[in-house]
């Protein structure tokens, strides 16, 4: 006898919802998959949830069948483990939910051209914002003669995050790469056009389980052809195929950053202010570090445009928490600065 499967959210509509089925034990896919139920939605596009208000549904959500008398179709939102969220167009406080219960994030850059540092530091940052784990994956390891440097490279701007040379085209460090990806997991993959996604995940599982850029630009409608996220078989593994998390936009909070930049934020630890900017404040550990060369002055230069980023985006969201935040870093700051005046004898009474 089979057990019953758990259900997932495939695919969101405007007005329904299409499951598809994952092994109840291991959460892989059922052979059956894709032949789930379509659900109904709630006028506003809402599903009740197993706690809380009734939500918007995302592609990967966990869902339970709970029928009841009155209502046979009904089901429920399970809460989430991960949100990859980003910002609604517009500039409303709003942020969209792109996909739920993400597991691992592929942060997949080629190694040539030469990869870029700095991209990858901002998608690691994005990917952990969403509580999934980043894996950095360099491509196309074939056409280049220091591919593991380039490794070393990507751990040190992403600490603590694991970095993977492969070639899809000789299969070098593919195995390595399976070799972390239980059954069951659910993948997204980011990374710039012409990086291998497509070519990547296919090599992995042993199937066309996304679409390559051949194929969509053949299909004669451009870019605009695949806008609604889904949630794929890819072997034993999930795959989130969803164009919109291949643009910018994605938000990052400030927690996130420093957990990129854990090497600036350990120094800015040493700093005598508790909020120094790392400029021309007194005592900063951190320009102290890039003067005497501990420190890359350009991963400084990315910390600034990511702080810069997580600013504007509060900024935007209106976010009061935030603001509030804000207000007392000044006022502590200011009040840190009136202290050292004091005991310097210097600047302003
Ligand atoms: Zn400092």
């Amino acid at each position: 006898m089979t057990s019953s499967p758990a259900w997932r959210v495939g695919r969101v509509e405007r007005t329904c919802v299409r499951l598809v089925a994952a092994d109840p034990e291991t959460g892989a896919p059922r052979a059956d998959a894709g032949a789930g139920p379509v659900v109904r939605l709630r006028p506003g596009g809402l599903l009740d949830a197993v706690v809380g208000e009734p939500v918007p549904p995302a592609v990967g959500d966990a869902v339970v069948i709970a029928p009841t008398e009155t209502d046979p179709e009904r089901v429920l939102l399970a809460p989430r483990r991960s949100e990859l969220v980003r910002d609604t167009a517009g500039d409303t406080a709003r942020t969209q939910v792109l996909a739920a219960n993400v597991d691992v994030v592929l942060v997949v850059e080629h190694l040539d051209p030469e990869p870029k540092l700095g991209r990858i530091e901002r998608l690691v940052t994005l990917a952990r914002r969403s509580g999934a784990v980043p894996v950095v994956v360099l491509t196309k390891a074939d056409l280049v003669g220091d591919a593991e440097q380039w490794v070393d490279d990507v751990e040190r701007v992403a600490p603590g995050v694991a970095a993977h040379a492969i070639s899809a085209t000789t299969g070098a460090g593919l195995d390595g790469l399976r070799g972390m990806l239980e059954p069951g997991t659910t993948l997204v993959v980011v990374g710039p056009s012409g990086a291998g996604k497509s070519t990547l995940v296919n090599a992995l599982v042993g199937t066309e389980a996304m679409a390559t850029g051949r194929r969509r630009e053949g299909d004669g409608k451009g870019r605009h052809t695949t806008t609604h996220r889904e949630l794929v078989p890819a072997g034993e593994c999930w795959l989130i195929d969803t164009p919109g998390l291949r643009a910018v936009g994605l938000v990052a909070d400030a927690d996130s950053v420093d957990g990129t930049f854990a090497d600036v934020a350990d120094l800015a630890q040493e700093c005598r202010f508790r909020d120094c900017r790392h400029e021309r404040e007194p005592g900063c550990a951190v320009t102290a570090a890039i003067e005497d060369g501990r420190l890359a002055e350009r991963r400084l230069d990315s910390w600034r445009t990511q702080q810069r980023e997580v600013a504007h985006q509060a900024r935007r969201a209106g976010d009061r928490a935030a603001q509030i935040e804000f207000r007392q870093t000044v006022r502590s700051r200011e009040r840190s600065m009136r202290a050292h005046h004091r005991a310097t004898g210097k600047g302003r009474p």
